[in-house]
């Protein structure tokens, strides 16, 4: 028999109304704290046709950050999920899990497309957004350099892409003795990392960079200068951007452009670069950039950042539809929301974006992995060698990919299959993960790895946001007296391995290289 409590209990339990949450849960997965970088549990949530990571650290408390502008899209492009393909050798154990065992460790679902060697930590410009926090610490000898690129040949047989970055990497004294030992190495790609500012300056530093014909990935940002305030501190470099550009033309070296988008920054200038790069004779592509909330950044709302879709969808309304949505698909080789890209063939005022004339979605969907005749195999791998972290803009190799493809497909009115090589232009979007977004998921499928002294490879998105960069700094700047002894007494100096320990972080915070990055939520 109830009590008269339990009965007026269940009266006001049967008044009160279940409610529906206001997301979908989509899928769980494991990120890191944002404030100590503990591996903990993330949901991955659908609300209003976005994607969020919520997240909660036992230690640190709630956090929720946009992930993608799309729901409808993100959930759609599995799809594009490609079978990774098994590097020739690792450089780590299975110890303590992902992410704490880089790398590459047997688990890592993908070999390294892209290997980055940070050569200094120096910079000649001291940028408020650098996710390197550049600032004097370390400068590799060649020697380690050669070794990094012994190891890298060791573990990919082939390696397709070498970049060399910094800090600044044109500033380091044997910049070209390193792209020298990467073409001995016979790394068909070899690139360097730049803000220009040594390009349009140095007439020696060109002439010999004309001497061993690197390409570049080349820092731009817009044309405002309260951009270039912003974002690096400096608002009238535009002019020294454009004569490096210039100075890069003049001698037939080409770059793909890598503008950093930051909401309320400079998210209206995305369709002037694009005409730009349509425009210079020295670009060849363009890597838009979510600006990247690692290292060294001004406060942001993990809530507000650029994400892909919000990026293409300013590039279909700021270059009046010569890009829209559809023209964009994912890179097959990472997890398919890592990047997206797109070829066009540029006449005059006419932009034919190269999936508008042939159907690359189909030929990229490894889930149906429809039956193709030969002929279609072969198109898919050319297809695939484009929509590949790989592939770099303007080179020859994905010229002829481009040609190989158009066989197959109606080639524009008046064009040849050697015009539409020359008139070319790339547009890619790569959002990397920071603390707020970091996703495990993802990470073991990265494609882009930064490499060591001694060996290790560890993916980009775990080096920023991980833990690993601070450890590594730490090492190699602690290696520098010994690399500058060697300098004076003429000797060849010993690399040291770079080792990682994350034993201590199940206990507290790692050293993080920005301490303002612990208040930023
Ligand atoms: S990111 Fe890759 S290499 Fe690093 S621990 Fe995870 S699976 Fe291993
Ligand atoms: S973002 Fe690049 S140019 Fe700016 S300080 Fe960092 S390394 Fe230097
Ligand atoms: S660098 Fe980061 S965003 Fe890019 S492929 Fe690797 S995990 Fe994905």
């Amino acid at each position: 028999m109830e009590t008269t409590a339990e009965l007026q209990n269940g009266r006001a339990n049967a008044a009160a109304e279940k409610k529906d949450a206001n997301y979908v849960f989509y899928e769980l997965t494991r990120s890191i704290c944002p404030e100590c970088r503990k591996v903990i549990d993330a949901k991955i949530l659908l609300r209003d046709n976005k994607v969020y990571m919520s997240k909660r650290c036992p230690d640190c408390g709630p956090f929720e950050a946009l992930v993608y502008g799309d729901a409808e899209a993100y959930i759609s492009l599995s799809r594009y999920n490609k079978p990774g393909t098994i590097p020739l050798a690792f450089n780590g154990e299975l110890r303590h899990g992902c992410p704490h065992d880089c790398g590459l460790c047997p688990d890592h679902q993908q070999h390294a497309c892209v290997g980055i060697i940070e050569v200094n930590s120096a910079c000649n410009m001291a940028c408020p957004l650098c996710f390197a926090s550049a600032r004097p610490g370390f400068s590799l000898t060649l020697e380690e350099v050669e070794q990094i690129l012994d190891d890298y040949v060791r573990t990919e047989g082939n390696p397709e892409i070498v970049q060399f970055s910094g800090g600044e990497p044109t500033v380091h004294p044997h910049i070209i003795d390193f792209v020298r030992a990467a073409n001995a190495r016979r790394i068909p790609f070899v690139m360097i990392n730049t803000n220009g500012r040594r390009i349009a300056n140095d007439d020696r530093f060109l002439e010999e960079l004309n001497q061993v014909r690197p390409s570049f990935y080349f820092q731009f940002d817009g044309f405002d200068k309260e951009t270039y305030r912003t974002l690096r501190g400096e608002p009238d470099i535009l002019e020294e951007k454009i004569r490096a550009l210039d100075r890069l033309a003049s001698i037939g070296l080409t770059v793909t452009l890598v503008p950093a988008v930051e909401r309320g920054v400079n998210e209206h200038e995305i369709g002037h670069i694009v005409d730009f790069a349509i425009r210079h004779p020295a670009v060849r592509g363009i890597n838009f950039q979510p600006a990247f909330h690692a290292g060294r950044h001004p406060r942001h709302d993990p809530m507000q950042r650029m994400t892909i879709p919000d990026i293409v969808k300013l590039i279909h309304e700021q270059t009046g539809g010569k890009f829209v949505a559809s023209d964009f698909v994912p890179v097959p080789c990472c997890f398919p929301t890592c990047n997206a890209v797109t070829y066009a063939f540029v006449d005059g005022d006419q932009i034919t974006p190269l999936p508008r004339i042939i159907n690359v979605n189909d030929y990229l969907d490894y889930i149906t992995n429809r039956a193709m005749p030969d002929w279609g195999l072969q198109i898919k791998g050319a297809l695939e060698g484009l929509w590949s972290s790989a592939s770099v803009a303007g080179s020859q190799k994905s010229s002829d990919q481009v040609q190989f493809s158009c066989q197959a497909c109606g080639i524009p009115e008046g064009l040849t299959i050697g015009d539409l090589a020359q008139n070319m232009i790339m547009i890619m979007l790569q959002d990397f993960m920071d603390p707020w977004t970091f996703n495990q998921k993802n990470l073991m499928k990265c494609c882009k790895e930064f490499l060591l002294p001694g060996g290790k490879q560890v993916p980009f998105c775990a080096y920023n946001s991980v833990g690993y960069r601070e450890q590594a700094r730490v090492q190699l700047e602690a290696q520098e007296p010994e690399r500058r002894r060697a300098r004076v007494e003429g000797r060849n100096y010993q690399p040291q391995p770079i080792t990682f320990d994350f034993s201590g972080n199940s206990k507290g915070p790692v050293r993080l290289l920005n301490p303002d990055v612990a208040q930023i939520k």
